[in-house]
């Protein structure tokens, strides 16, 4: 029997190559996703969920190098570097350390805006178009403090987010221990983020699939692809299933790129950044809107569905083990901030692995050297927030309209 042939093959079934699949079919293009695992069973499964324009400003800003170097021997910091011997990651930090200063920090801002901005106005018009039952809530995000001096830190930064379109309002430690009654006393301030939202991550990619497959998609489960290869005319895969062709490729494969891309001569410098998440079930009093305690750098989002604690990044190659003294640290942030930090029951215990680059932008368009190969990769901890502006311009670039922003910024090339 001979393989079957599609118009576009999709290498990666997370958020991002469900969003590109579905702005694709939209465009008048036949798709098929083709997924190791289950779909959406990668970093699109148990992340925080929240949309946020607000974290436009990248992880490399001044002064991270040496918060990172105290931090470096704490097991339990928010941010953490195993020490081993890993060329490709001590390279990568390198890269990373020499963009931190501020002419670098606002050309990513300002691209990651760009992105962000377009992707949260279109995730309201998909949620609504298409239907998504996702505990989609456009109700803004917070930045929460005990630490005055942090807090002045954050509202400098906020004058400048104004200039980038993203609004902020600010309240004091009384002011927002009212409006948040969830709050222990002894909040320094907080900056609340309006245009921000949230939605649950995996409720989120199975509508996504749900609708790519109403609307005529393939999406192929436990189905790994090992290998590609340009023909004349298209692209073939070597798969744990078989050999499938198609006209195009998109690589969408998250924190897992860099080995498949380098099979082809392309270079994706993504660095795993491992997160971690709690699932409870839903305490009896939460905060009204989901929240960031900035002072131990954890998330904190609600649905009616359940109640997640998430965040800290460690830098430990590609280990999915669950480190219990990260996941206890999430559970001790919560405490120092919130009444009632922990749900009764834990639903979940989770990992998984943000794809990061150094420039903290993704690599979005065709991938270099490549007729028909392109490359959807390297969302870092934004990858829901920017899924459904990467969907679009991947599918406008691939039909050749012209994108909605100017997609240069995201350009494979510049790590070639
Ligand atoms: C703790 C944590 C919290 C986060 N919070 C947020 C948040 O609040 N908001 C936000 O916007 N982002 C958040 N993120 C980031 C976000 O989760 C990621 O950026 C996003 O999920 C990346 O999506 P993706 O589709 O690129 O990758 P993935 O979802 O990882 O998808 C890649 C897929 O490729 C598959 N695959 C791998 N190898 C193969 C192969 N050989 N063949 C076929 N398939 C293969 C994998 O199984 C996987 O399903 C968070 C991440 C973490 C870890």
């Amino acid at each position: 029997m001979n393989p079957p042939h599609d118009d576009v093959l999709i290498i990666g079934g997370g958020a991002i190559g469900l969003a590109t699949a579905l702005a694709l079919l939209d465009a008048g293009r036949g798709v098929r996703i083709l997924e190791a695992g289950a779909v959406g069973g990668g970093a699109s499964h148990g992340n925080c969920g929240t949309i946020t324009p607000s974290h436009a400003p990248p992880l490399a800003a001044p002064g991270v190098v040496a918060q990172a170097l105290r931090w470096m021997f704490t097991p339990d910091a928010p941010l953490y570097l195993k020490p081993r011997i890993d060329p490709a990651l001590w390279h990568w930090l390198l890269r990373f350390a020499a963009r931190c200063n501020p002419r670098d920090w606002r050309q990513s801002t300002q691209a990651r805006a760009a992105l962000l901005n377009d992707a949260r106005a279109r995730l309201a018009d998909w949620v609504g178009r298409y239907g998504l039952q996702c505990e989609f809530e456009e109700e803004g995000l917070d930045y929460v403090f005990r630490d005055p001096r942090r807090f002045q830190q954050y509202m400098d930064e906020s004058v400048v987010l104004k200039t980038f379109g993203i609004a902020t309002q600010v309240f004091g430690g009384t002011d927002y221990e009212r409006e948040e009654p969830a709050m222990l006393p002894g909040v320094a301030g907080a900056i609340r983020f309006p245009g921000d939202a949230r939605l649950r991550p995996d409720r989120y990619v199975a509508e996504l699939a749900r609708v790519v497959r109403e609307r005529g998609g393939v999406i192929e489960e436990q189905c790994r692809v090992d290998r590609l290869e340009p023909t004349p005319d298209g692209v073939r895969l070597a798969t744990s299933q078989g050999e499938r062709k198609g006209g195009d490729a998109v690589i969408a494969l998250g924190a897992w790129t860099p080995a498949f891309a380098r099979r082809l001569g392309i270079r994706a410098p993504i660095q795993p950044g491992k997160g971690y998440s709690i699932t409870y079930s839903r305490p009896a009093r939460v905060p009204r809107h989901p929240m960031v305690l900035k002072d131990r750098s954890v998330c904190v989002t609600v649905w009616g569905s359940g109640f997640r604690l998430g965040s800290t990044m460690e830098f430990s190659g590609h280990d999915d083990t669950l480190n219990a003294t990260r996941l206890a640290a999430l559970e001790r942030g919560a405490r120092e901030f919130l009444r009632e930090p922990v749900g009764a029951e834990v639903h979940e215990r989770w990992c998984g692995w943000r794809p990061m680059t150094w420039d903290d932008l993704p690599l979005l368009g065709r991938a270099p050297g490549q007729r028909k190969v392109w490359i959807a990769a390297g969302h870092g901890m934004l990858g829901i927030s920017m899924s459904t502006a990467t969907g679009q311009l991947m599918a406008d670039l691939m039909t050749g309209r012209p994108p909605a922003f100017d997609p240069s910024p995201y350009r494979p090339e510049r790590f070639a």
